[in-house]
């Protein structure tokens, strides 16, 4: 394990690729789709892979693996890959870990994308899926088959925020002799690392915390050597690589991360508890506040509680769309985990393809709202929500 020796926010700023002759203090871009070789020789050695070096850009980049190198330090994972997305990294990973038959055992509340290859794409490769609800871990065990390959969970869940027992989770897939997979992306690694907790891969959507700023997409998958390297075959060859710019846009991103995430963490909190004694408020969730129904769990596992809260208006849908309506400074937009406050009505957005049932069962009511806070003053955003809601 890439154990670290210095702290987090160090790392994130303090990791970095090899100075050039140019002694730059700040990383390069590397705009280069291949690199060159000194004579034949070295270029054979380097194909058979008996050098450890740059080839092609769709295989491996010095601003990819200067993202792949802090997130690892982040993560303590060994290795990984970085992708155009979060969804590039969800797909490949699965896709180079599993074979035609095999089984995956997953939370229901996944992010809509990952739920629909689930249930409308890998059906056609014979993947099948088996769903438990994220407070229903005691059906985890009963769910597992004989071609069972993953556990695949999101701690806390979008939108609900629902927190997941990571360590329980990890002790059933060990027991099983199962890959136990997390999508890592709400709590980002400054509040949750799962490979402490029995994670065998850690999957992000760049595109969100570790950004931070709305401006790219992205995704990275991190953890054993053994597991990544059968992630990164199936990747060099597909050709899902994260473009060299946006590796260095996210690179400079994660050196503020902890600063970020702290005020985002500050900011939801103080936004949640506002809520919490709101007459127009049916009910609030926010993992940090002590309401939460696995409150303790979520202190446990998390350093704070993540950027977004849900609420939900009194009066349901009509009051809930009355609500978006009346919004002036938050933004109505499909992000989270920018430094804009965003507002989202998952019912008639994100999760309108699920009907009224199975969206209650993932515990998205009518009228409930998600808002990932941001970093503006929280008394304009409580403000803002105070008007709409009046
Ligand atoms: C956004 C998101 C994804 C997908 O990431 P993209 O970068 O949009 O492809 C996956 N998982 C979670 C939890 C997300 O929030």
């Amino acid at each position: 394990m890439r154990k670290s020796s210095k702290q987090f926010e160090t790392e994130a700023i303090r990791t970095q690729m090899e100075r050039t002759q140019f002694l730059e203090h700040s990383s390069p871009m590397y705009l280069t789709s291949s690199f060159v070789f000194e004579d034949a020789e070295d270029m054979r050695a380097s194909f058979a892979e008996e050098k450890d070096r740059n080839i092609y850009s769709r295989y491996s980049n010095p601003n990819s693996s200067e993202f792949i190198d802090k997130v690892c330090k982040m993560e303590g994972a060994e290795n990984g890959f970085a992708f155009a997305s979060g969804m590039a990294a969800v797909y490949s990973t699965f896709v180079a870990l599993l074979e035609s038959g095999d089984h995956i055992v997953s939370c229901k509340s996944v992010f809509g994308s990952t739920h629909t290859l689930f249930t409308q794409f890998f059906p056609k490769w014979n993947i099948t899926t088996s769903y438990f609800g994220a407070n229903d871990l005691d059906t985890v065990e009963d769910l597992i088959k004989t071609n069972t390959k993953i556990i695949f969970v999101e701690s806390p869940t979008n939108p609900g925020v629902d927190v997941l027992d990571l360590e329980r989770l990890g002790n059933i897939a060990k027991k099983h002799g199962l890959i136990f997979i997390i999508d890592n992306c709400f709590a980002s690694p400054y509040l949750q690392q799962p490979i402490q907790f029995g994670a065998d891969l850690v999957i992000h959507s760049g595109t969100k915390l570790m950004d931070g700023q709305g401006r790219v997409l992205a995704g990275i998958t991190v953890g054993s050597n053994e597991l990544v390297d059968k992630v990164y075959r199936f990747s060099r060859i597909t050709g899902p690589a994260l473009s060299p710019f946006n590796a260095w846009v996210l690179s400079k991103s994660l050196e503020t991360l902890a600063l970020r995430v702290d005020r985002h963490c500050a900011n939801a909190l103080e936004l949640a508890t506002y809520l919490e004694n709101h007459d127009k408020i049916e009910w609030v969730k926010y993992p940090f506040l002590t309401s939460h129904p696995q409150y303790e769990l979520a202190k446990k596992q998390m350093k704070a509680g993540g950027c977004v809260v849900a609420f939900e208006v009194k009066g349901g849908l009509e009051a809930g769309k009355k609500f978006f309506d009346n919004i002036e400074l938050l933004s109505l937009s499909a992000n989270l985990g920018d430094a804009r406050s965003i507002v989202t009505h998952p019912a008639s957005t994100t999760h309108s393809k699920l009907s009224k049932e199975d969206r209650e069962s993932v515990g998205i009511s009518d009228g409930m709202v998600r808002v990932s806070v941001g970093l503006e003053n929280i008394q304009d955003i409580i403000a803002d929500i105070e008007q709409a809601l009046e």
